[in-house]
């Protein structure tokens, strides 16, 4: 990522100096805050800093991350995470908040966002939250997650950049974090959980 803290984390390299923390930002119903947290600590001491209370899962590593559930990542150090929290950009999911719902979102903001230059990234990514969004309101149709799964294959290594093999990744980890809560939405059309608008950046569809 060419941005301000990739370069200043170049000159100290350049300079023969150690990287010894990390930029986090933790973005929440709430907004955005950015921590800056020494490698060895813990994620759950890091989002203690950014006034973060024990969320449900977490999106490590920007839209184009992974979903984990927080109690298996919580307790790990900010330097085993490593590739996986990437830039340090942490969707936090509060307990009582739809995961799919969120996934729709994030999966719609990726969508808006591409270039549109290339077919499976101009109709494989619409098409994923077109049917994402189906399943998260309860409207989904039977075959849903395989109609997903298969979209996402025809879409995973098939664009000029890899900003559609994130959104690929992103929804494979929400397809198992969130398993039990699609497949309520699939038996009740919901989970229980409300539908917050915690995605910042996203636009109407
Ligand atoms: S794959 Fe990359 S280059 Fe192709 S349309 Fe999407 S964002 Fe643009």
């Amino acid at each position: 990522v060419h941005n301000v803290e990739t370069l200043a984390r170049v000159a100290t390299l350049t300079g023969g100096a150690a990287v010894t923390t990390q930029l986090l930002t933790f973005t929440t119903p709430t907004g955005q805050t950015v921590v800056e947290r020494d490698l060895d600590s813990t994620l759950a001491a890091a989002a203690a800093v950014a006034g973060v209370a024990s969320p449900s899962n977490v999106l490590l590593g920007g839209y184009g991350g992974t979903w984990h559930r927080w109690d298996s990542v919580s307790d790990r150090s900010l330097r085993s995470l490593g590739s996986i929290i990437s830039a340090g950009i942490v969707l936090t999911l509060p307990r009582e908040t739809c995961g799919a719902a969120v996934t729709a979102r994030v999966l719609r903001y990726l969508a808006q966002s591409s270039a549109r230059q290339c077919g499976p990234c101009l109709f494989g990514l619409a098409d994923l939250a077109d049917v994402m969004d189906r399943v998260a309101s309860g409207r989904g149709r039977r075959g849903d997650i395989d109609r997903l799964q298969s979209i996402a294959a025809s879409v995973a290594s098939r664009g000029a950049c890899h900003h559609p093999d994130g959104a690929v990744r992103m929804l494979a980890s929400a397809l198992d974090v969130f398993a039990a809560d699609l497949a309520n939405h699939r038996r009740r059309g919901h989970c229980g959980r409300r539908h917050d608008h915690i995605v910042p950046g996203e636009v109407a569809a």
